[in-house]
């Protein structure tokens, strides 16, 4: 499975429709300080639900929305992420996978959407979509700045905690804990 683009409108610093697409093997995104570049990362953990607001530096998802030096303030914030999914690494069919976020402001509050090929879904089962190809908030498929030296600080149990999470062994200790509690 891998990136195809991810399409950011009104996210964070970027006030228009911008795609970004990506190539195979190693990308990097270059920029000068403040131009948008960990907005992106933010925009991966903001469609795939897999952080907290305070992660995506913000204080609540409304501060996600793209706010204007001009005064310009659009009422919503959408992520699409699209996946190329030729391996059938996915639980689908579809060689394309289109995963999509969308936050709204309202008069009387906020709400979050999440969409699965343009059909509504809940974030659990975004969750348990993409989990199937090993992404999960426990997973380390996306290290953000302070994590590779979190990892060097932790005790012995914690970093194998950590490295079994990586490796995928904690996911059947999980269920054979299931399976003898039942
Ligand atoms: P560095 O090289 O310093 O890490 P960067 O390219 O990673 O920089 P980001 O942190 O992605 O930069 O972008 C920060 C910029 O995004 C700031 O200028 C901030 O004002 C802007 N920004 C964050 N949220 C919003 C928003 N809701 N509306 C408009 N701009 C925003
Ligand atoms: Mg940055």
């Amino acid at each position: 499975m891998k990136v195809e683009e991810v399409v950011l409108n009104n996210f964070k610093s970027f006030g228009r429709k911008t795609k970004i697409p990506f190539s195979d093997g190693f990308n990097a995104i270059s920029g000068p300080n403040g131009s948008g570049k960990s907005n992106i990362i933010d925009a991966f953990c903001f469609v795939l639900g897999t952080s907290t607001t305070k992660d995506l530096r913000a204080d609540n998802l409304t501060d996600l929305i793209f706010q204007g030096d001009n005064g310009e303030n659009p009422n919503f914030a959408e992520v699409t992420l699209k996946l190329d999914n030729s391996n059938g690494e996915l639980p689908t069919s579809e060689d394309t996978v289109s995963i999509k976020r969308k936050v709204k402001r309202t008069d009387k509050g906020y709400y979050s959407y999440y969409y699965l090929n343009d059909n509504s879904v809940t974030l659990t089962e975004i969750h348990e979509f993409i989990s199937e190809a090993g992404i999960s908030e426990e997973g380390y498929n996306i290290v953000m700045q302070g994590d590779v030296t979190r990892i060097t600080d932790v005790g012995s149990t914690e970093r194998r905690r950590i490295i079994d999470e990586i490796a995928g062994v904690s996911e059947f200790e999980k269920k054979k804990e299931k399976a003898f509690n039942e």
